[in-house]
C-alpha cells in the first residue's frame, strides 16, 4: 500500500498539476483568477483545458462532466465522452477552452420553481475556477455553477459564491478600517461534521420504507437502544472499520481532507469530519463525501443512511457546520489576537456575526428546513428550533462589561475600553461540550449545529454569508463616516451588544424553561416546522436584504420557497404512501395470519379439551383484532387526507395541511401497528425490526 501523501489528491487537478503541467504565463493567469477572482482570458481556458484532458486521459478518463448542484439538493452530470473523430478514421481525444468554461446541459426536468418554463428548457452551466476539477468514475468532473439562459441561478453554487463575494466586500471595508491593507480577499471557511448510519444490505432491501423513504416509518422500541451511551466513541466492529478505511482512501484521492471518524449516540451511527477548508469547496467536497458514502457501503453489503431520523426512539443525524472568516494572509477574524487593536476588531467581527443570527433568526431556520429535519430541531436530541448563540461564561462576561461600562474583573480598576484594553485572556470555555446549542461559539470559529444531516450545506451558508455581510456593511457605513474611529467603534459595539444579546443564551438549550422564556420573554422565533419557517424566506425584510446584496433575484427566492415547499410536501407524501402500502398489503395480513393460526390452535385444543379456557390466545386474538380495525381506520383517515391533499394546488396551502393533518394522521397509523409488533410473533413480522436493524452490521 502507498503512503498516503503519495495518493492524496492523485484525483484532482489541483496546483500540483497545474503547475508541473501549464506554462508560467497560463499557471499565473488561472492563479490570479482563482485567488482573486479576475476574469479568465479565454485563450487561457483553452491552455487550460488542453492540459486537464491531458491529465486526466493518462489516469484513464475517457468522459468529462459539467458537475452542478441543481436545487434537488444532490449533485447531476452528463457526460460527454472525450473523442473527435480524425480524417484517418480513427479518433483524437478532443476537449477545448469552449467545453470547459461552459456547458449546455439539457436540463428541463430539475426543479426550477417557475424560473424556467420547460419550452425554454435550456440552462448553463459555467465554471467555478476555485474549486478543482477531479477524476470520477473514468470522468473528469468540472465543478461548475449552474444558471437559466435569462442569467437566474439554478442551483445551490451560484447564490453560494455571490454570498462570499459580499461578505468579501464588506468585510474589506472593515479591514480597511483597520488599517489591514496588504488583504486582498476574505474567505468564509467551513468544516462539516457528517453524522450517518450503517445498516445492513439484505435487511435494508426488505423494508420498503427505508428504500422509498429513506427512513423507517413503523419499528417498535428495540429492548436495548442508546440508554447505555456504550456505542458514543465505542471500538469501531471490524466491517465498519474497512468501510471506513476504504472511504478514507477514496476521499483523500479526492483531496477532502477527511480527518476523524467515530462511533456517535445512536447504536449504528458514526460521524465523518473532514480539516476546514474555503465554503464553495467545503460545499463541493461535502457532496462527493455524501455520494461517496453511500456508493461505498453497497461494495461492503451496507447502505449508508443520510437521513435525519432513520429511526424513531434514538438520535438522528445532523451536521455541525463549524464557520471562520480568514484573510488571504492567514488571519482568521473570530479568531482573539494579542493586541487591543486586534481584539476591537476581533469583538466587531463577533458583534457582526452576533447581530447577523439575532437580525436573520429567521433565514438560518429556513435554510436548514426540511421535511426530515424537522423530526431533530426541537425534539429533545438536537438543538431546538429556536436559534441562540452560545459563547460561553467568559466571553460573555466580557461582553457585559462593555456593554455596562464596568470593569472586566474585581481585579481591575477601570472599565474596558476598545481601543485601550488588551482583552484578558480568556480560557476556551470547556462548556463549550453544551451540545445543545444551535449556534455555539468555539473559540475562533461558530459552529452552526442545526443542520440536517442530508442536506447541502450551501443553504446554511449562503444564509450565514449574507446575514453577516449585510451587518457588516452597516458597520462600514457608519465607521467610515466618523471622524474619531475609536469612540465611534466603542459606541458602534456597546449598542450592537444591547440590542442584539438577547440572542446569546449559554443554558440547556433542551430545557422547556428555555423555549418559554425565549419566545416569550426574548421575543425570538420558534419556527417548529418547515411549514412554520419557509414563509419567513419572503418576507420584506429578508427579501431586501437577499437582494440589495445580490445573493437572490425577487424570482430566485420565489422559486426557491416553492421549491423546498413542494419538496417538503412530496417527500411527506411519499412517505404517507409508503405507510398505507405497507400497512395494507403487509402488516395487516400478517397480524391476520397470526391471530388466524392462534384461533386454529383454538379450536384444536378445545377438540380433544372442549373445557381448556384458552385465556392467552383469546386475549391476544381480542388485542390484536382490536389493533387491526384501529390499523384499517387509520389507513383510511390517512388515504382520505391524501386524496383531500390532492384537490389543493397551492404549494403554501398543501403544507400546513400536511402539518395539520397528513403528519397527525401518519403518527395515528403508526402507534397501532408498533404496538401490534409487540404482540406478534417474530415469525409472522413482515419486516427487519429495529433490533435487527440497529445491531445488525
Ligand atoms: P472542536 O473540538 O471544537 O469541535 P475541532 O478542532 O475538532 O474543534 O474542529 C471541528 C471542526 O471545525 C473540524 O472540521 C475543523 O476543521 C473545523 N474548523 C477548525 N477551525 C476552523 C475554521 N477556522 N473555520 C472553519 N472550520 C474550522
Ligand atoms: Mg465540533
Amino acid at each position: 500500500m502507498t503512503a498516503v501523501p503519495e495518493y492524496f489528491g492523485s484525483l484532482v487537478f489541483d496546483d500540483r498539476q497545474m503547475k508541473a503541467r501549464l506554462s508560467n504565463e497560463v499557471y499565473n493567469s488561472l492563479k490570479k483568477t482563482i485567488d482573486e477572482g479576475s476574469r479568465l482570458d479565454p485563450s487561457v481556458a483553452s491552455a487550460v483545458a488542453q492540459a486537464m484532458k491531458d491529465w486526466a486521459v493518462s489516469l484513464g478518463a475517457t468522459h468529462f462532466t459539467h458537475w452542478f448542484q441543481p436545487l434537488t439538493g444532490i449533485t447531476a452530470e452528463k457526460h460527454d465522452s472525450f473523442i473527435a473523430p480524425a480524417p484517418d478514421g480513427g479518433i483524437i481525444m478532443e476537449f477545448s477552452g469552449k467545453e470547459l468554461i461552459k456547458g449546455e446541459p439539457d436540463a428541463s426536468s430539475f426543479p426550477s420553481g417557475g424560473l424556467r418554463a420547460t419550452f425554454e428548457a435550456r440552462g448553463y452551466t459555467a465554471w467555478d475556477p476555485t474549486s478543482y476539477a477531479f477524476i470520477k468514475d473514468k470522468t473528469l468532473c468540472i465543478p461548475t455553477a449552474f444558471c437559466s439562459y435569462s442569467g437566474e441561478a439554478l442551483d445551490k453554487k451560484t447564490p453560494l459564491l455571490r454570498s462570499m463575494e459580499a461578505l468579501n466586500r464588506q468585510a474589506l471595508r472593515i479591514l480597511r478600517l483597520f488599517g489591514a491593507d496588504g488583504v486582498k480577499c476574505v474567505r468564509s471557511s467551513v468544516g462539516p461534521e457528517q453524522e450517518y448510519f450503517l445498516v445492513d444490505k439484505q435487511l435494508y432491501l426488505r423494508r420498503p420504507d427505508l428504500i422509498y423513504t429513506g427512513r423507517t416509518l413503523f419499528g417498535a422500541k428495540p429492548p436495548k437502544g442508546q440508554e447505555m451511551s456504550d456505542h458514543y466513541f465505542g471500538v469501531i466492529r471490524p466491517r465498519v472499520q474497512a468501510y471506513m478505511k476504504e472511504l478514507n482512501e477514496e476521499l483523500w484521492k479526492l483531496g477532502i481532507l477527511a480527518k476523524t471518524e467515530h462511533n456517535e449516540v445512536a447504536p449504528a451511527q458514526h460521524e465523518l469530519a473532514p480539516i476546514f477548508t474555503t465554503t464553495n469547496i467545503a460545499a463541493d467536497h461535502n457532496q462527493l463525501t455524501m455520494e461517496i458514502m453511500q456508493k461505498l457501503a453497497e461494495k461492503h453489503g451496507l447502505v449508508c443512511l443520510l437521513h435525519e431520523k432513520p429511526f424513531a426512539g434514538v438520535n438522528g443525524s445532523g451536521r455541525h457546520n463549524n464557520w471562520s472568516i480568514a484573510t488571504d494572509t492567514g488571519v482568521n477574524l473570530l479568531s482573539p489576537g494579542d493586541t487591543p487593536h486586534e481584539n476591537a476588531q476581533f469583538l466587531l467581527f463577533l458583534c457582526a456575526v452576533i447581530q447577523a443570527v439575532d437580525e436573520y433568526q429567521a433565514l438560518l431556520r429556513c435554510a436548514v428546513a426540511t421535511a426530515g429535519n424537522d423530526h431533530r430541531l426541537g425534539a429533545n436530541e438536537a438543538p431546538p428550533a429556536v436559534v441562540s448563540i452560545f459563547l460561553g461564561d467568559e466571553l460573555t462576561a466580557i461582553l457585559d462589561s462593555i456593554e455596562n461600562g464596568t470593569p472586566y474583573s474585581s481585579a481591575e480598576k477601570s472599565s474596558m475600553k476598545l481601543g485601550v484594553h488588551v482583552l484578558p485572556r480568556f480560557q476556551r470555555d470547556t462548556t463549550d461540550r453544551n451540545r445543545t446549542s444551535p449556534f455555539a461559539f468555539t473559540g475562533n470559529k461558530f459552529e452552526f449545529r442545526m443542520l440536517g444531516s442530508s442536506n447541502s450545506i450551501s443553504c446554511a451558508n449562503i444564509m450565514l454569508n449574507a446575514a453577516v455581510a449585510d451587518v457588516l456593511e452597516k458597520y462600514a457605513d457608519e465607521l467610515e463616516g466618523s471622524s474619531d474611529f475609536d469612540a465611534s467603534l466603542h459606541e458602534l459595539i456597546k449598542r450592537s451588544i444591547s440590542e442584539h444579546k438577547r440572542i446569546i443564551f449559554n443554558g440547556n438549550g433542551y430545557d422547556d424553561a428555555w423555549i418559554k422564556e425565549a419566545t416569550e420573554v426574548r421575543g425570538l422565533l420558534n419556527l417548529r416546522s418547515t411549514a412554520d419557517a419557509m414563509p419567513a424566506l419572503l418576507e420584506e425584510k429578508n427579501r431586501s436584504m437577499l437582494m440589495h446584496h445580490r445573493i437572490f433575484s425577487e424570482s430566485e427566492i420565489r422559486s426557491r420557497y416553492e421549491i423546498m415547499l413542494d419538496n417538503y410536501c412530496k417527500t411527506i407524501v411519499i412517505e404517507a404512501r409508503t405507510m398505507s402500502d405497507m400497512a395494507s398489503r403487509d402488516i395487516l395480513p400478517a397480524i391476520e395470519a397470526y391471530a388466524a393460526d392462534l384461533a386454529a390452535a383454538v379450536s384444536a385444543k378445545q377438540s380433544i379439551m372442549p373445557d381448556l379456557p384458552c385465556t392467552y390466545e383469546k386475549s391476544r386474538i381480542r388485542k390484536l383484532s382490536m389493533l387491526v380495525d384501529q390499523i384499517d381506520d387509520a389507513v383510511r383517515v390517512l388515504e382520505d387526507a391524501l386524496i383531500s391533499l390532492g384537490l389543493v394546488s397551492d404549494v403554501t396551502t398543501q403544507a400546513n395541511m400536511i402539518r395539520d393533518e397528513i403528519l397527525p394522521d401518519m403518527n395515528l397509523l403508526r402507534a397501532p401497528v408498533d404496538e401490534a409488533e409487540t404482540l406478534t410473533a417474530a415469525k409472522y413480522w413482515p419486516f427487519p425490526t429495529y433490533g435487527e436493524l440497529l445491531f445488525g452490521v
